[in-house]
């Protein structure tokens, strides 16, 4: 078992080297995968960072090269690197014509991939992702962490965002403590690994509120990791990257600081512009704010939290302990 994820391990970073290789050496990935990134903005020392790369638009380009090399086949498989038709005793590459995001693990080992498609075609998936693995399982990984692991723990704040080019963008302008969940829903092991470094996270939405909603509820985990919350929203059709881009280093940290809140106080006003008076909404909002700060282990944290809930939405401490003590009983 174990000669079995490293054989995948070692598979995964030879084919990290050869998408690498291929962008900055190859005429297709010069042309076609280089001019995209740099049209991002990613400088060179960025693309040697992140180690970003370019799947030819191929069949079977790496499968051969890897074949070749004398990496088996049954691993290119197993990595989801390559897809093999059994009934036409065919392979094909995964990511084909793909610009190519390595994903690393805390230790720094390639756990998979995300492949961005290049092309306009609205049929097409943007991202695909490697599949589910032995070395890869989407929940427990953050994209990111092996360069944010350090500034994280230095600077006792994790910054967490949606995407690979919001995590790319971000440390090109100097902010390093940065992770994504890149397409899933936050889980609480993800959380776990970030809350071994620090225990304040501030979130950071694309303002185009789309994932509003089911953000919350990933908030609420961290919560339950007894972590400090904020959270972070970007003007309408910005997400950081896009932010950072056509921000200097400065603009984009007084903007961080001066737009980062607590994220009980920013649910509590959401909430209540959603409420708009009307008594029944009210009561649910009441229900799910309270129902947030239930997730709160530390007492005296929960007890300010009320306070300003009581504050914010204009409702009196009693009901809030009420619900808070049912919302209690309920769980045991
Ligand atoms: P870009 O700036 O390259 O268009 P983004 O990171 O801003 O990408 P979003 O649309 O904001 O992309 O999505 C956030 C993240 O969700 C992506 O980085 C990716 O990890 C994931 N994602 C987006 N679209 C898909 C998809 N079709 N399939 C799987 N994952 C996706
Ligand atoms: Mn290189
Ligand atoms: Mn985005
Ligand atoms: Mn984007």
């Amino acid at each position: 078992k174990a000669n079995e994820k490293e054989s995948m391990y070692l598979v995964s970073e030879f084919a990290r080297d050869y998408f690498h290789k291929t962008l900055l050496k190859t005429d297709e990935g010069q042309a076609i995968g280089l001019s995209y990134f740099k049209e991002r903005g990613f400088t060179t020392a960025t693309i040697e960072k992140f180690q970003l790369g370019y799947s030819p638009d191929s069949w079977d380009a790496l499968t051969k090269e890897a074949l070749g090399k004398g990496y088996q086949l049954e691993f290119l498989e197993k990595t989801g690197l390559t897809i093999v038709k059994a009934e036409e005793e065919k392979s094909f590459d995964r990511f084909k014509g793909r610009v190519m995001f390595p994903i690393q693990s805390m230790s720094g080992r390639v756990l998979g991939f995300g492949g961005r498609i290049l092309t306009n075609d609205k049929k097409a998936a943007k991202y695909l992702n490697s599949p589910e693995s032995e070395i890869y399982h989407k929940s427990k990984v953050l994209y990111g962490i092996y360069h944010a692991k350090q500034a994280i723990a230095k600077l006792d704040n994790c910054y967490l965002v949606e995407g690979y080019t919001d995590v790319i963008q971000f440390n090109q302008s100097g902010i390093e403590n940065v992770v994504a969940s890149s397409g899933t829903a936050l889980t609480a092991d993800q959380i776990r690994l970030v809350s071994r470094l620090t225990s304040n996270m501030t979130v950071l939405f694309d303002g185009d509120a789309a994932g509003l909603r089911a953000s919350l509820r990933g908030i609420d985990l961290i919560l339950e990791a007894g972590m400090n919350v904020k959270v972070c929203t970007f003007p309408d059709g910005e997400d950081p990257d896009s932010f950072a881009k056509s921000h200097s280093f400065e603009e984009l940290k007084a903007y961080l600081q001066d737009n980062a809140k607590d994220f009980i106080q920013f649910k509590a006003s959401l909430l209540i512009k959603e409420a708009n008076n009307d008594p029944i909404k009210k009561a649910e909002m009441i229900r799910d704010m309270v129902n947030s700060i239930s997730k709160i282990a530390d007492r005296i944290k929960r007890e300010i939290y009320i306070q300003e809930c009581s504050r914010i939405m204009d409702i009196s401490e009693e009901v809030l302990y009420n619900t808070l003590a049912q919302i209690g009983k309920k769980e045991l």
